[in-house]
């Protein structure tokens, strides 16, 4: 039966221009707007005038399954990306075991083909993520394997990576880079600097990941093969990577909700929660990331969701687990850290959540409301102040540093292929 979305505010997909209207959807594509409230044969979709968008993209979760399934398995890890608005996800490949052999590439391929929202993957760079010798890409000959990384770790051999280029590119495949100089990574427990001195702890400095992406740069630019630097955290590195673009050379970048909304001081009050990798950095560097995404230096917002047990996240920094959820954050956050700082609209948030990560996966049916394409939806009443409660979360992970935080937007429908997955009024998933 088609549906009929109503009384939903949307930017028009042929002007961009916010209008009001009705969305009806058949067969699980979009099929168009109407000005009809009542169409027989329909069922209808409340949209109480809140904003329809298109589903949202994470390009970097870790969902841990197989290996770690006490921290988030495929199942939930779906459920807390369709509670925040996403209807497509990329897991990253540091599971127990890592898929850079058959048995485990098939068994993630079975595990991930009837999940509630779209799973998609990336294989390893290397085997075992060790960084020595490359995988067989030929695993990853499959349309829910987008790309390889090592993520977690940085790919220091550069003959490696060379390799991994090379072949990357004619399979198809994104490389996803995880850029720190692992012999500058110290105790990775927070950014290098005058809360570091504070608390006596030794830190990881800006260098580190400007030493790797200069590498990693220059790689690109030599070979002219495409890399995608994930979670850029400091000034440095939107400075080299704009100046990169500049010069044509193939790079894409992301960053994390986090490193554009929390400073290196949150560790003082939020402790491991606030710990990850790269670390919270300076307020200099959150401004950099935010005019990055707001002139497009950063391409995409993606969560780096990487769920932890509780006694992971140890008191001591230096011993605690890296990692922070992001999936049932992202949206208000960024909300309330680019819109309402006047750096995004809610174009630009979302262009930077769903129509940049579509194009940049290659997912050519999704990202936009356009007639034909995929009914993967999202309603958000962007008015909605809310407090956030970990406790609440459908992750598994409880470890957030926005725990009892004040943020606006709130994900209310999530709708995948034209199916309505997750009802937030009713805290449901119809799956
Ligand atoms: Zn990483």
């Amino acid at each position: 039966m088609k549906k009929l979305i109503r009384n939903i505010r949307y930017f028009s997909p042929e002007t961009g221009k916010p209008q009001i209207g009705n969305m009806l959807l058949s067969e699980g594509t979009i099929e168009g707007f109407t000005k009809e409230t009542h169409l027989e044969d329909t069922q209808a979709i409340e949209g109480k005038q809140q904003w329809l968008l298109p589903g949202f993209i994470d390009m970097h979760v870790h969902f841990r399954e197989p290996g770690g399934e006490e921290k988030e398995t495929l199942e939930t890890g779906s459920r807390a990306a369709l509670a925040g608005g996403f209807t497509t996800v990329v897991c990253m490949p540091n599971t127990q075991p890592v898929p850079d052999h058959a048995e485990a590439v098939e068994d993630l391929l079975k595990k991930t083909q009837n999940l509630p929202c779209q799973v998609l993957l990336m294989g390893s760079i290397s085997k075992g993520l060790a960084g020595v010798e490359k995988s067989n890409f030929e695993l990853y000959r499959h349309p829910r394997f987008v790309g390889v990384t090592d993520d977690g770790r940085p790919v220091s051999s550069a003959r490696v990576l060379m390799e991994a280029m090379d072949k990357a590119k004619k399979e198809n495949l994104i490389v996803g880079l995880h850029c720190e100089d692992e012999s500058l990574m110290f105790d990775r427990s927070i950014n290098q600097g005058k809360i570091s001195r504070k608390l006596n702890l030794q830190g990881v400095p800006v260098m580190a990941e400007a030493l790797m992406i200069h590498r990693d740069l220059y790689l690109a630019e030599k070979l002219n093969s495409p890399l995608h630097i994930q979670h850029v955290s400091t000034a440095e590195s939107v400075r080299l990577i704009g100046e990169a673009k500049a010069k044509g050379v193939p790079v894409t970048c992301e960053a994390a909700p986090h490193h554009f909304s929390l400073t290196e001081e949150t560790i003082l009050t939020r402790g491991s929660m606030a710990k990850m990798s790269p670390p919270l950095r300076t307020e200099m560097d959150v401004k950099s990331v935010r005019q990055g995404l707001k002139d497009g230096t950063i391409d995409v917002i993606a969560t780096d969701h990487a769920p932890h047990l509780e006694s992971d996240k140890t008191e001591d920094l230096v011993q605690s687990a890296n990692g922070i959820v992001g999936l049932e954050t992202a949206f208000a956050v960024g909300v309330t850290y680019l819109m309402d700082y006047k750096i995004l609209n809610l174009q630009e948030l979302v262009e930077r959540m769903s129509t940049r990560p579509a194009q940049l996966l290659g997912l050519n049916t999704k990202g936009t409301l356009k007639p034909g394409m995929d009914a993967d939806l999202v309603l958000v009443d962007l008015d909605r102040r809310w407090t956030v409660d970990r406790e609440a979360f459908f992750s598994k992970g409880r470890n957030t540093p926005y725990h009892a935080m004040g943020l606006r937007g709130k994900v209310t429908t999530t709708i995948v292929g034209g199916e309505i997955r997750y009802n937030g009024e009713e805290g449901l998933f119809l799956l």
